[in-house]
């Protein structure tokens, strides 16, 4: 697979064979495990961008050569990441700043009276948009739990409320705290069986596995185009256009209207994506977006899966084998999981340990709860229970890999945290 290493100020420094647009921009020298923070970009992103600069204009709002130009890219940008992800003909593609923005556009976007039911176990970005009234599922034991408790939920909610009152699930596909891989096709056809729609966070999945609308039947799909090698700035929410369309526009302003007249409210606004696109869009992110998807398209993504896997297999044994470091884990050892892995040291502060990586051995992880603080604290209590330690530190360190990674890598962060007894 493709994994060279290049400096802007330096030459590059291949350490596998190279396989073009997957290659991925790094520094020589600084070992970055954070990709499920944001991944470093990938070249098919670089080259979107450099082969566009020279065109630059506006989108949507110019008749001249280069503007007609950049808004043909960020139409087929559009085309591009919606094919990508399997949108549906009556699905829009929005683009938005991350999934931060797409899970709250998609919240401002319920219809009255729709209950949402989420699981403790999501990150912040698919915990706090939703309304009041959410239902907020404990953190199940195994995935089997998760769609057994979200079918006893739903059952009850139907029981409870309006059944003619919209009901969305909102999931993960993967937890950026564990990896895990959430069971995502049964828990949409738990959601279709009770009527309800279910949305897809899909920031770290998307990353490491192919994801299709269609084919896991969910109805929205957010996704972060910097965790998925493409500059920041550029994310993208897609789904059914009946509730995008009869919301408020989600930034009122030019682009989004169709016609305002001259009283203070007189105003039609657009339909479709520009409803909520108010605003000169990121033409350079949606282009750049649109590229990583295509490169992936073509990408032999087993071949991609299968070396991100071993990498994880020799991260965890790596872990597993140091008895001073204790994995979090929800759903138990051998639970499908994506490249992230998150640890403590056992007697380290683990904001220390993260700076201690960087400083003495170049590695660049995360510290802290990850923006999941109800997962992260339960799975902090859970691994000192398991392990019977009290020594065990209130945050974690998480390590995150991707296209770019190598074994020298992990090999790296196992030998820095041998040393941290
Ligand atoms: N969802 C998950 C699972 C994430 O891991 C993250 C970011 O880490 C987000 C949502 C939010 O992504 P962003 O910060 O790009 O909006």
């Amino acid at each position: 697979m493709s994994v060279t290493l290049v400096s802007p100020s330096a030459a590059p420094t291949t350490v596998a064979p190279a396989a073009g647009p997957l290659d991925v921009l790094g520094v020589p020298g600084e070992i970055n495990l954070d990709y499920a923070a944001t991944a470093p970009c990938a070249r098919a992103a670089a080259d979107a961008v450099a082969e566009l600069l020279p065109w630059y204009a506006s989108v949507h709002r110019g008749a001249g050569a280069l503007s007609r130009r950049c808004t043909l890219a960020y139409e087929r940008a559009r085309q591009t990441v919606g094919d990508f992800f399997g949108a549906r003909a009556d699905d829009h593609v929005i683009f938005t700043r991350n999934t931060t923005d797409a899970l709250n556009l998609l919240a401002r976007s319920l219809p009255p009276g729709t209950t949402v039911v989420t699981f403790a176990s999501e990150h912040h970005a698919n915990l706090l948009p939703w309304p009041r009234g959410s239902v907020r599922l404990p953190v199940p034991a195994d995935a089997g739990g998760a769609v057994r408790a979200l079918d006893a939920a739903l059952t009850e909610l139907r029981r409870a409320a309006n059944p003619g009152l919209p009901v969305l699930v909102a999931v993960t596909g993967a937890s950026n705290v564990t990896g895990e891989r959430w069971p995502v096709s049964e828990l949409a056809r738990v959601a279709r069986r009770h009527g309800a729609r279910i949305a897809l966070d899909a920031a770290q999945l998307a990353p490491h596995a192919p994801v299709d609308l269609l084919a896991l039947d969910v109805d929205y799909l957010a996704v972060s185009g910097h965790k998925l090698y493409a500059p920041f700035g550029a994310g993208v929410l897609i789904g059914r256009a009946d509730w995008l369309d009869a919301a408020p526009p989600y930034l009122a302003g030019g682009g989004a209207t169709q016609r305002v007249g001259a009283g203070t409210h007189e105003v039609t606004w657009a339909v479709g994506p520009a409803r909520h696109e108010g605003g000169t869009p990121n033409l350079l992110g949606a282009v750049a977006l649109a590229a990583v998807c295509a490169a992936l398209a073509d990408a032999d993504r087993a071949a991609l899966h299968e070396h991100e896997q071993r990498l994880l297999a020799r991260l965890r044994d790596g872990i597993a084998a140091l008895p001073h470091v204790v994995e979090l884990r929800t759903f138990g050892p051998d639970a499908p999981r994506v490249g992230i892995v998150s640890f403590v040291v056992a007697g380290r502060d683990s904001a220390e340990v993260a700076a201690e990586l960087a400083r003495e051995h170049a590695v660049g992880v995360r510290d802290g709860l990850f923006c999941a603080h109800p997962l992260a604290r339960r799975l902090l209590a859970e691994a000192a229970a398991r392990t019977g330690r009290r020594d065990l530190p209130p945050t974690a360190v998480r390590a995150s890999i991707g296209l770019g990674s190598t074994r020298e890598h992990v090999d790296r962060l196992l030998a820095a945290l041998a040393t941290l007894v």
